[in-house]
């Protein structure tokens, strides 16, 4: 066992929550309690925080969470979080509860937000990739990703069915924030035909492109995946366009919402999460500061906040060139 000072740790889930945060809960619990380190709930993210929803965590409170969905700290966003003033009483609230570091597993907003406090008044804090929309720099994967991209795959499985059946052409919308991973791995596994994704959409017409190559020739239905932002236009957006540009096609719409966001964790879920909880805390008892864990060709990293906030994840182009063969 290793000697450190800190005698309590604190853990929050914050921003859009993820499958396999309770399995991050767990695995930092118990690594803790491990390690003889007190561990502290906050409940409702930096909310819970600044007014003192905390509770002390034994080993039994993460009992039987390892296979459920969303968090069971709850999670929220907090605008007062984002000003001095709000972040000072989050710093007091942790040194009344004599909480000497923190774990906070969220997005990019959360790890954002964790990246100021820890910075403000030089407190360490280590972040989790907590979000299905694996567009935090410095890991190949979040927690929740794989879950999703399976539920998506499962759900466009279903209308596939329906979309042979009447010879329509499909756009689903699926999550992702700014990031197309979801959409570009979603259509590879489902066997969709297309995706539209932000970081291609910036660059060229996708929509004007798929339609000009024939992408549904030779096909009785077609399925594109989009990703939702501002940029693709969402579902919406692309199938309104096609209405008045192509109006041979017969066109349907689906937005899978918040579905993508539900459901017990993936076997990949759990298990990344209990390795990077673990490792949470090991970075913690190693002096490490103001880093997200991460994973990298299946091996943990610590990497730092600046750059898993700052830097884009880029999507491999490769990926949309394997889509593109084996859609024709
Ligand atoms: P996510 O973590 O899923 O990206 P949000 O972007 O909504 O979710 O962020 C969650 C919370 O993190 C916000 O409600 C706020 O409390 C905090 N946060 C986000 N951005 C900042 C910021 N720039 N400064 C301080 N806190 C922030």
């Amino acid at each position: 066992m290793m000697t450190t000072s800190i005698k309590c740790v604190g853990i929050l889930t914050s921003g859009g929550d993820s499958p396999g945060m309770n399995a991050a809960i767990r695995a930092i619990t118990r690594s803790a309690i491990y390690n003889e380190i007190t561990v502290k709930g906050i409940y409702r993210g930096f909310r819970g925080l600044i007014t003192g929803e905390i509770e002390e965590f034994q080993t039994q409170h993460v009992s039987n969470i390892v296979q459920r969905g969303g968090t069971i700290l709850k999670t929220a966003r907090c605008e007062p979080f984002k000003t001095p003033e709000g972040r000072k009483q989050a710093y007091d609230m942790l040194c009344k509860e004599k909480i000497d570091a923190l774990v906070v597993i969220g997005g990019d907003g959360s790890l954002t937000g964790a990246r100021i406090l820890a910075q403000e008044f030089n407190f360490p804090i280590v972040g989790l990739p907590g979000t299905i929309d694996n567009d935090l720099y410095g890991t190949d994967v979040t927690i929740g990703y794989d879950t999703a991209l399976n539920t998506i795959m499962e759900c466009v499985d279903k209308i596939r069915d329906t979309a042979s059946s009447h010879e329509r052409l499909f756009f689903i919308e699926v999550m992702g924030r700014e990031a197309g991973f979801l959409a570009l791995n979603g259509a590879i596994a489902s066997g969709a035909e297309a995706a539209i994704i932000p970081e291609i959409s910036l660059q060229k017409d996708q929509l004007a492109e798929m339609i000009e190559f024939g992408f549904r020739k030779s096909k009785n239905s077609s399925i594109v995946l989009v990703a939702e932002s501002d940029i693709t236009g969402g579902a919406m957006g692309v199938a309104e366009r096609v209405r008045r540009e192509y109006p041979q096609f017969d066109v349907r719409v689906s937005i899978l919402g918040h579905l993508q966001r539900g459901g017990s964790p993936t076997a990949q879920d759990r298990i990344l999460a209990t390795r990077m909880g673990v490792a949470a805390i090991d970075a913690l008892l190693d002096d490490q500061r103001n880093v997200m864990i991460g994973i990298q060709n299946e091996m943990i990293v610590n990497v730092p906040f600046a750059k898993a906030i700052k830097k884009v994840k880029s999507v491999d182009t490769e990926l949309l060139n394997t889509l593109w063969i084996v859609s024709r």
